[in-house]
Formats: C-alpha cells, sequence, structure tokens
C-alpha cells in the first residue's frame, strides 16, 4: 500500500454510503513517524486499536446482527493491519468496513489523522474532508544541476521525482573557446530548466495539484518560470529560499510556513468578509437548515468544538438535539455526540467545500460555531 493523495470524488463516494443498521466500521490509525517509527511501535498501537475497536462494539448496545456484522469487519480490519501496515510516506490509515454494504475500504494518507473508532450508519468521513481540504502543493528546487519535484500540502511533503542535468561541469574543458564553451554550458543550463519544467507537467498531468512553488538560486528562477507550461505558471504560490540540494522535505515545509499562513488568512478573510450578508447562515439551526436543503457551498467548522445533535436514521437529516421525528420521511431521529460530522458528510454529499477555521475561530465561535456560505 501507497500513500494515496485523497481525492474529493472518492470522499464524496464514502459519503454517500448509508446502511439501514449501525454496521459500518470506521477506523483511523496515527502512524505519525514522530511517534509511531519502529515496527514494534506500529504493532502495538494496530494491538491497541483493535482491541478498544472490540469493547466499543460489543458495549454500544447494539443488536445481535450488528454486532456479528461489525465483528466480522473487524477482523478483516485487523489482518489487514498486521499484514499489510504500509511505511513509505504514509502518516495515517483509515479503514472503512462493512460486510452488508459489501464494503472494504482502505486509505494510506501521507497526513497523520488522530486514531479514531466509529460505529455508524456511514462511514465517518469528516477527517478525510478536512485533509482533503488542504490545499494541494507541488514544490520544484531547481539549480543548474539538479531539479528535484515533491508534492503534499500545508502540512507533509514527499519527493516524487528528480532530475540531474548532464552537464560537463562548471570548470573549463579543453580544446573550446572561452565564449563557445560559455553559450554550450548557457544552453544546457537552459536545456535542463526545460526538462525540470517537463517533469513537472508530467507529474502535474498525472495528478493535478493546486499551486506550485519554486526554490532555488534567485537567478535562475525567473529563467526556469519562462519554461513553465501557461496553466502551471498560473498557479505559482512563491519562491523558497532552500538550498537545493540538501534541504529535506521538511526544510521545504518549514519555509512553506509564511507562505500558506498569509494564505490562509486570506482565504478566511475572504469568506469573513461574505459572511452576514445574503445567501450566508451562521449558528446550528440556520446552517443545518441549508444543509438538509442542499443549498451549501462552503461550510465553515470549528474543529475543537462539538455539539450534540439527531440525524434521521434513514435519509441522513441532520436537526438540533431534542428534535422528534424526520420532517422529510418521519423516521425516528436518533442522537450523536457531535453534529459536525453528519453535517460535513451532508456537505460532502452536495459538493460542498468544508473549511475547518483555524485563524479566525473566535469570530466563527461568536457566530454560532459553524456558519455556511450558500449557492441560493
Ligand atoms: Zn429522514
Amino acid at each position: 500500500m501507497n500513500a494515496a493523495t485523497i481525492d474529493s470524488g472518492r470522499v464524496r463516494h464514502l459519503s454517500e454510503l448509508r446502511a439501514d443498521r449501525r454496521v459500518v466500521l470506521s477506523l483511523y490509525l496515527d502512524l505519525d513517524p514522530s511517534g509511531f517509527a519502529t515496527p514494534p511501535a506500529r504493532s502495538s498501537a494496530v494491538r491497541s486499536l483493535i482491541d478498544e475497536a472490540g469493547k466499543q462494539i460489543e458495549g454500544a448496545g447494539l443488536g445481535k446482527d450488528e454486532v456479528k456484522a461489525l465483528r466480522s469487519s473487524l477482523e478483516r480490519a485487523e489482518s489487514f493491519l498486521e499484514a499489510d501496515l504500509p511505511t513509505e510516506g504514509v502518516h495515517s490509515v483509515a479503514v472503512f468496513a462493512a460486510e452488508p454494504l459489501d464494503l472494504f475500504e482502505t486509505l494510506g494518507l501521507p497526513q497523520s489523522l488522530p486514531t479514531r473508532i466509529a460505529i455508524g450508519r456511514s462511514p465517518l468521513v469528516g477527517p478525510l474532508a478536512v485533509a482533503v481540504n488542504e490545499e494541494s502543493c507541488g514544490v520544484v528546487l531547481v539549480n543548474r544541476e539538479v531539479g528535484r519535484l515533491l508534492r503534499g500540502d500545508g502540512s507533509v511533503l514527499r519527493e516524487v521525482a528528480d532530475v540531474r542535468n548532464e552537464v560537463h561541469g562548471q570548470h573549463q574543458q579543453g580544446g573550446w573557446s572561452q565564449p563557445r564553451y560559455e553559450r554550450t554550458i548557457e544552453n544546457e543550463v537552459e536545456e535542463h530548466l526545460r526538462g525540470v519544467a517537463g517533469m513537472v507537467s508530467r507529474e502535474f498531468d498525472r495528478q493535478p495539484f493546486r499551486q506550485l512553488f519554486v526554490g532555488g538560486p534567485q537567478e535562475l528562477r525567473a529563467g526556469f518560470r519562462s519554461e513553465l507550461r501557461a496553466d502551471l505558471a498560473e498557479r505559482l504560490a512563491g519562491d523558497l529560499g532552500v538550498d537545493v540540494s540538501s534541504a529535506s522535505p521538511d526544510d521545504v515545509l518549514a519555509a512553506m510556513q509564511p507562505a500558506l499562513e498569509a494564505q490562509r488568512h486570506r482565504r478566511e478573510q475572504e469568506v469573513f468578509e461574505r459572511l452576514g450578508a445574503p445567501l450566508t447562515a451562521s449558528g446550528t439551526s440556520e446552517v443545518l437548515k441549508a444543509l438538509n436543503e442542499r443549498r451549501v457551498e462552503t461550510l465553515l467548522i470549528d474543529e475543537v468544538r462539538s455539539e450534540p445533535g439527531t440525524v434521521c436514521t434513514t435519509c441522513g437529516w441532520v436537526a438540533p438535539a431534542g428534535s422528534g421525528a424526520c420532517p422529510a420521511d418521519g423516521s425516528p431521529l436518533e442522537q450523536v455526540e457531535d453534529l459536525k460530522e453528519p453535517a460535513v458528510e451532508l456537505a460532502l454529499q452536495q459538493e460542498a467545500r468544508v473549511m475547518p477555521v483555524r485563524v479566525r475561530a473566535d469570530e466563527l465561535r461568536a457566530a454560532g460555531g459553524i456558519a455556511a456560505l450558500l449557492r441560493f
């Protein structure tokens, strides 16, 4: 298993799955290398996740068939996690399993997500939605000899490709006049930059990213930018002053942080400027109404706060705590500890963007802890 970049289509598909009973098991296992680098640490993390999930299945007050289905999903998850735990570039694993839905899906994620267990009628996709929303980045590091490409988002990067210029070296070779030699070197550097730009294009065509950072000696960056395809040049997000041949992915990530932080500020500012204007909703009851009516374009959530609520067992209608029956189909509503999760699920089903608010969390709290921009 390799690290997958989560695509929004796959997350939406998961968000649309719904069983008529509580038979869907969702497991998230954090494999952050800072805590789980060694095989024993990983296998003990797997062990305790499986044990805890087993306890939750027995202790959730479920019917016999539900317990039976969940146990068999857990067994399958256990064999997968014990046999096939990925290592390279995978910082967390998600498993979604439900025998009655014929569902067994595993994702190796490049981000570290907290370990979690959920039992419900649908897969717990909220943590994925938040991960998918992080801006996807490509970073190209280029000097006269080397071109390296990394990709990821604001929290993790990995190296995906590199090219090396087969230059003669910058020392003079015998037999050439100096001007002719310099022209040749300059042509070669240009060719190298073109080759690096080609590598970036191929990688982008395989899997697009939203923004591109360029790192390397300042005097080369302009030349490199001019070799980029127009649709990639549009995505340029900033320059990084890192050492091209020696910088590790973490060094690059650190160099990107000021630009990413500034983007977060800008994005949140744009959204908050619209709040309060027409076509927005704030506070639980307004936002849930808009979600239930499929009118949400962007859902703003506070990752820290949780609020109890109710969800329709049949159609996924989300309502504040204490509501009785589903107004759409009369089915009973079920209590949930945190209505953010079914709200995110509903948002994904209507192709809304889910935005965890970090910079302006206090303002979101003042607006009722949850808000939305609406399509109509
Ligand atoms: Zn309903």
